[in-house]
């Protein structure tokens, strides 16, 4: 089978200069901004964050970044964000998670103002997504749409099986599947009989967090694998969800691990970051 392996990285990176050049061309009359808040000292936040920064810098975005101790109240951190919803330079909020366990997160996330929510994570944009009304999507699941469109896959018609129903991933993936028309089947730890699930699948997301779990007798052959897992293994290698080698021998197309799914989930953020900012000026105009 001659498979074809979606390049995240390549088609992220294009989305990255569409957008800069967007910036470049003044599409929005004021710099589109973003604000990270960052609270404690986690490593893998840490980079996340520098990362994110870095891209906004990349193509043009202003942006702030707010690193509050690990002791940081709850209330601390949602006066900050209450700051940043008044701030007109901001058109987007990103409060990185996990935050400190004496911290409840959805509280904080639900302060953050729907206008500025490039993450898609506060209720209000949930349910514009259920609702299938313009809003915030998330950035991942946002992201694998992109990767279908720009690889020319089909989704209208199509048997598309979601392995994992989390907020951030798994439940809005299937969401946007339905949205375009897919027929879409959502499954999680308590489903029975994944296999013959997932071999009907035409497209079929793997979102689940367990290292190459999806094996090739679960796969339809000529199918669609997209996998949105990032696993670490005991030697250092970074895996998917997927069993990369001998499934990619049997489906039509797949995104790779690193470099499928990962990029895309930034690039989908500058992209509800510049959004926003059009949502914004537009909305002062009819003020
Ligand atoms: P969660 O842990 O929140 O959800 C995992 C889902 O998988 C749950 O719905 C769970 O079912 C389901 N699941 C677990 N075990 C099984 C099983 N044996 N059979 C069927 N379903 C199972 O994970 P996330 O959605 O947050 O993330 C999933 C993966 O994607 C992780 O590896 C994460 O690192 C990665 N990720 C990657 C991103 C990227 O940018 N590429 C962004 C976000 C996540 P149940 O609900 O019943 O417990």
């Amino acid at each position: 089978m001659n498979t074809v392996k979606i390049d995240g990285k390549m088609i992220a990176q294009t989305l990255r200069e569409e957008i800069k050049e967007a910036v470049q061309k003044k599409t929005t009359k004021k710099t589109p901004g973003l604000a990270v808040i960052l609270v404690g000292e986690d490593p893998a936040s840490k980079i996340y964050v520098r990362n994110k920064r870095k891209m906004c810098d990349a193509v043009g975005f202003y942006s702030e970044q707010y690193t509050l101790p690990a002791d940081s109240s709850e209330s601390e951190v949602m006066h900050l964000v209450e700051d940043l919803n008044q701030n007109p330079k901001i058109d987007g909020i990103l409060v990185q998670l996990p935050l400190p366990k004496h911290i409840e997160s959805r509280r904080v996330l639900d302060t953050v103002s729907p206008e500025k929510d490039v993450d898609g994570f506060h209720y209000l944009n949930v349910g514009k997504l259920v609702a299938n009304r313009p809003g915030f999507v998330s950035c991942t699941p946002k992201g694998i749409i992109e990767l279908l469109d720009r690889s020319n896959i089909e989704i209208a018609g199509k048997n598309a099986v979601v392995v994992g129903r989390s907020d951030i991933v798994g439940k809005p993936i299937a969401l946007l599947l339905l949205h375009r028309n897919a027929t879409v089947t959502i499954c999680h730890s308590k489903t029975k009989d994944l296999e013959t699930i997932c071999r009907q699948a035409d497209i079929l997301v793997a979102a689940i967090g367990r290292a190459q779990f999806i094996t090739k007798n679960m796969v339809k052959p000529g199918a669609t694998v997209i996998d949105v897992g990032i696993n670490r293994l005991p030697d250092g290698r970074l895996v998917g969800d997927v069993d990369y080698e001998p499934v990619s021998k049997i489906v039509g197309a797949i995104t790779p691990v690193p470099g499928g799914v990962g990029p895309m989930t930034i690039a989908m953020l500058l992209s509800n970051t510049l959004q926003s900012a059009k949502w914004a000026e537009k909305n002062r105009t009819k003020k």
